[in-house]
């Protein structure tokens, strides 16, 4: 695809000033109607026969440019939200800091945005509003389809469609950029990262997703930038901590992370623990991402407990042998760090509920799964949480943790028939029921889950 994006784009006028449009008729790229989802095009199409410019943009026009599936199609309008609506038997406007219209069709919704404008000067205080770091809290202004070009993030992202005559207009040189492989920001790389720290993220998961590389300006400030991140909402960071780590390039894009020092700010208990890069806890979440990537390559179920379980298993280790030392149970020391360290990442990425739980059950597991004498190996097989648990056995073996061949006793385990699995579990409650040195139990009960 991208040799035949260059035979395309060998114009005179692609390094022009990035504020005049290129437009690229039918015939001088390589898109065609017919590839366009045929909900979005219907709504560009009503857009267009109302009086209004309406383009396809963002991700997707990138995305087939690149000959990748596109997640979904969004629309870019000079329509009004309301006006939008208007046009729509089933349309909503959603979102405050940024409006937007869902159209809704039997299929799925379209995303329709009406143009917007990043210039403050112009802007009444009640649509545009921003920090004393320079960070936009809320946003509104509506613009021109230039405006709206130069507000978006990455030149990759901002490219219009316009399926109507089939050409593409390109204000800031993203279709170089395509070409060239290169991840630009638009704009003054400092100011835009201030306005939204976010971006920083985006501009590592885009290098990641694309395999494109970090064009020097943009990357530049990046570092110094990184704290920003601070200033995210948790559950915003949340939400992007997911689209890193749950869109198949989890680990070039963690790797990025790590160069980038953004990684500080996403998972700060981890952070200093990966600075020995020969250690366990980096060969953990590397093998974990490795492993999340592979799951998605192969169209399997991934969930974000998982991940965020091994991203955060080395600290809880580390703080329930602490509590160990101090003379706590096992289980009453793992518990009370599970606790602990939950408490702390949530302020930073507000993890749901529905995910620490789970969370908590596959870090318990790793208590429960070694004592598996007698009756105990049947019943922790049908713990619903069972198969995640004995994944994350295997994830720590095969990150370097010695658990004396538990993984393999399960393996083997799940593998045998009934009589073989009794035998198993008989031969392991004999060891178990030898007396050791030291087996008498200190520490109360587990603590209930403080973040219930
Ligand atoms: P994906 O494949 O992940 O959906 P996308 O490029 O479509 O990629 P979205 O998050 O869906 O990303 O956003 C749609 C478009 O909105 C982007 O292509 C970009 O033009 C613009 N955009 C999104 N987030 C920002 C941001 N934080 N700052 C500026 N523009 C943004
Ligand atoms: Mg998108």
């Amino acid at each position: 695809m991208l040799e035949r994006i260059t035979r395309f784009f060998t114009r005179e006028s692609a390094h022009s000033d990035p504020q005049e449009v290129q437009i690229y008729e039918d015939g001088e790229h390589p898109l065609s109607p017919d590839m366009i989802n045929r909900d979005a095009y219907k709504v560009v199409d009503v857009l267009q026969r109302a009086g209004f410019e309406a383009y396809v943009v963002g991700g997707c026009v990138r995305d087939l440019l690149i000959g990748l599936k596109p997640k979904d199609f969004d629309v870019a309008t000079s329509a009004k939200p309301g006006e939008i609506k208007e046009l729509f038997r089933r349309a909503r406007i959603i979102g405050r800091r940024f409006q937007i219209v869902h159209v809704q069709f039997s299929r799925e919704i379209i995303e329709v945005t009406t143009f917007r404008s990043n210039t403050s000067q112009t802007a009444g205080k009640n649509h545009r509003q921003q920090t004393d770091s320079g960070m936009l809290t809320r946003d509104n202004v509506f613009g021109t389809v230039e405006e709206d070009a130069s507000r978006r993030d990455l030149t990759v992202n901002a490219l219009y469609y316009d399926p109507g005559d089939n050409s593409i207009h390109d204000f800031t040189n993203g279709l170089d950029d395509i070409d060239d492989k290169i991840i630009r920001i638009i704009g003054d790389p400092e100011t835009r990262f201030r306005e939204d720290p976010v971006r920083l993220l985006r501009v590592a998961r885009f290098a990641a997703k694309l395999g494109f590389d970090i064009e020097s300006h943009t990357a530049n400030p990046m570092k110094q930038r990184a704290a920003d991140l601070q200033q995210v909402s948790p559950p915003r960071l949340f939400d992007e901590t997911l689209k890193l780590f749950m869109s198949g390039q989890a680990l070039d894009t963690f790797n990025l992370l790590l160069e980038y020092k953004l990684f500080d700010f996403i998972v700060p208990q981890l952070a200093p623990m990966l600075n020995d890069r020969q250690g366990i806890p980096i060969k953990l979440v590397s093998q974990a991402l490795i492993n999340t990537d592979k799951r998605i390559q192969a169209s399997q179920r991934v969930t974000p407990a998982f991940v965020y379980a091994a991203l955060l298993w080395p600290v809880v280790q580390k703080l329930a042998k602490n509590y160990e030392k101090q003379g706590s149970s096992p289980p009453y020391a793992l518990s009370k760090a599970a606790g602990e360290v939950i408490l702390k990442q949530i302020p930073v990425t507000a993890i749901p509920k529905r995910f620490t739980i789970p969370m908590r059950e596959i870090w318990d597991l790793q208590l429960h799964l070694r004592r598996r004498g007698g009756n105990r190996a049947k019943r922790l097989l049908e713990h619903p949480r069972f198969r995640a648990a004995y994944d994350f056995v295997l994830l720590r073996e095969e990150s370097g943790e010695d658990l004396e061949g538990l993984g393999e006793w399960w393996s083997a385990y799940q593998q045998a028939n009934a009589e073989s699995r009794e035998e198993m579990a008989d031969q392991v409650a004999a060891t178990e029921r030898r007396p050791r040195k030291n087996r008498r139990r200190r520490g109360g009960k587990p603590a209930a889950n403080p973040e219930s």
